[in-house]
């Protein structure tokens, strides 16, 4: 999947996590701020697993910095499509994203920075930016000095108001990882345990794509990376994810589901046919 498609899956899981599925369940949803810039963070995590290639969106964000830190990344995992695309890597992902929350520093007038939450933070919806192209034609820092007030917004109101932080890089990361399962390639899911299947499965036609000879598992409905049908998927959820944030921002309303989303939640709550 491609980069800013990754980013727009990651920003719609996000909305649906924390706006849409609460309404749902008839749980209390996360505050407009926390929808509308989790969307942004989580669109940034659904980057990172690329993290481990030297072409991806990231290695590309800042450099000289980032080419070289993604080689790094990709050598220690073992390379492209490996440690990072596991559940071994979200974790690792989230774990990275909560110890970032325990470093805070305190100012006098201010109080408790969680400085730790909005580098984070910067970095993640830079990344986002760049991907999505917010910030085209307007740099290499562009996409930073976009996500900048958002990092401080995140310093200044963390810890109280950005627990979220480390859930939101575990979906984003998540994500990615079920969007290039949706590709040919497919994901180590259980990396570094990637079992091969027994010679009749590998030679067993669709059988062998959804759990390929290598040990790669995935549902390759999309085909390649960047396909037409990865376009024709990716309209309605960067729409979804686009009303979520808007409505979430402008309205500053508790449940920034779309409307008909609500309705439809609604009754299913109450059991009414629709
Ligand atoms: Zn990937």
């Amino acid at each position: 999947m491609m980069g800013g498609h990754h980013a727009a899956t990651g920003a719609a899981a996000w909305v649906t996590v924390s706006a849409t599925a609460p309404y749902a369940l008839g749980l209390y949803p996360a505050s407009p701020l926390g929808v509308a810039a989790g969307a942004l963070v989580c669109a940034g995590a659904a980057l990172l697993p690329d993290a481990d290639h030297h072409s991806s969106t990231i290695a590309h964000a800042l450099p000289p910095f980032s080419g070289p830190i993604c080689r790094g990344i990709g050598k220690i995992s073992g390379g492209h499509r490996h440690g990072t695309h596991s559940i071994l890597g979200v974790l690792a992902f989230t774990v990275i994203a909560w110890a970032a929350g325990l470093l805070t520093v305190t100012v006098p007038e201010l109080g408790e920075l969680a400085v730790g939450s909005g580098l984070f933070s910067l970095i993640l919806v830079a990344f986002a930016a760049k991907a999505l192209k917010f910030a085209r034609g307007g740099g290499t820092l562009a996409p930073w000095l976009l996500s900048l007030p958002l990092a401080v917004g995140i310093t200044v109101f963390a810890p109280t108001e950005w627990y979220w932080l480390p859930a939101a890089v575990g979906i984003g990361a998540f994500v990615h990882l079920l969007g290039d399962a949706l590709t040919t390639g497919g994901v180590p899911f259980l990396w570094p345990w990637v079992p091969k299947p027994p010679r009749w499965w590998a030679s067993t036609p669709v059988l062998n794509r959804c759990w390929q000879p290598n040990g790669y598992l995935g549902a390759p409905i999309l085909g390649n990376a960047g396909s037409v049908r990865e376009w024709i998927l990716l309209v309605p959820i960067s729409l979804y994810a686009i009303v979520g944030i808007v409505e979430a921002t402008a309205t500053g309303v508790v449940g920034v589901a779309p409307g008909w989303v609500m309705e439809a939640a609604q009754r299913l709550i109450e059991g009414r046919p629709s």
